[in-house]
């Protein structure tokens, strides 16, 4: 059992659902902690869709109403980096970006030649012209950002190829590394902690190198559920805090 903390940090694919799917329990959960007055602040970097999109996602797959403003996305960071010199930016998939970037006065292109930075992330409809795009502009100068290197996400048939495997073909193609938005890197990590700055927080994942990193990173108590990629804790590094099958079982965990 652990100290109640004041927030959770939840991601979403292999937490919540696989794919299409909801894990079991996800909801009860979730309401069992809210029902305890803890804020739960979903963090994903899928970069595919909106923060209003991925809450209808979670409301539909598990039956917990989650809002729009309870989302933090990797293209909401990838926005965030790019606020200050707001260059003409051209997506690479990271369809969720357009929103953010707009919000941030950061204007979208759709010509590679007028880019002078690149977002990427994943692409659902991928095709040779895109990711040819998306080398020409980097190799031409303009700056890299990728959402997240998540080499791959749960679907219910087994790992997908995320978005760090097409943004691995930008960086072959170019020999040019980007700048990663994401968990566990600084953009996202500074968007949280000005939102949640003071509290006790948890954070509940189940990617090592993202989830559990961002948590070791911030000094938060760290949940890794073995629903999603990560099927043993075993030579996990960082080491999780706390184990459990499921998100079913943390109010179990924090005695509730
Ligand atoms: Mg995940």
């Amino acid at each position: 059992m652990i100290e109640r903390p004041d927030a959770i940090v939840c991601d979403l694919d292999g937490v919540l659902y696989r794919g299409d799917v909801g894990i079991a329990g996800a909801g009860e959960a979730l309401a069992a902690l809210r029902g305890v007055g803890i804020e739960i602040v979903f963090v994903t970097n899928n970069s595919t869709k909106t923060p209003a999109e991925a809450a209808a996602k979670i409301t539909r797959l598990t039956g917990f109403e989650a809002h729009e403003q309870d989302v933090v996305t990797s293209a909401q960071a990838a926005a965030h980096l790019l606020a200050a010199d707001a260059p003409p930016t051209l997506l690479f998939g990271a369809a969720g970006a357009r929103g953010p970037l707009e919000h941030e006065s950061v204007p979208v292109v759709a010509d590679w030649q007028d880019a002078r930075a690149v977002v990427a992330g994943l692409d659902l409809s991928l095709t040779y012209e895109s990711l040819t795009r998306a080398v020409m502009a980097v190799e031409r100068g303009a700056r890299f950002v990728a959402t997240n290197t998540d080499v791959t996400y749960p679907t219910p048939e087994g790992l997908w190829p995320g978005a760090g495997a097409l943004v691995a073909a930008v960086q072959a193609a170019t020999g040019v590394a980007p700048e990663v938005a994401g968990k566990p890197h600084a953009p996202m990590r500074s968007l949280l902690e000005e939102r949640l700055a003071g509290r006790r927080v948890a954070v509940i994942g189940d990617r090592v190198e993202t989830d559990i990193a961002l948590g070791a990173a911030e000094g938060w108590e760290t949940i890794l559920v073995l629903s999603g990629v990560t099927s043993s804790p075993d030579g996990a590094d960082p080491k999780p805090d706390h184990v459990v099958a499921s998100i079913a079982g943390v109010p179990e965990l924090l005695g509730l």
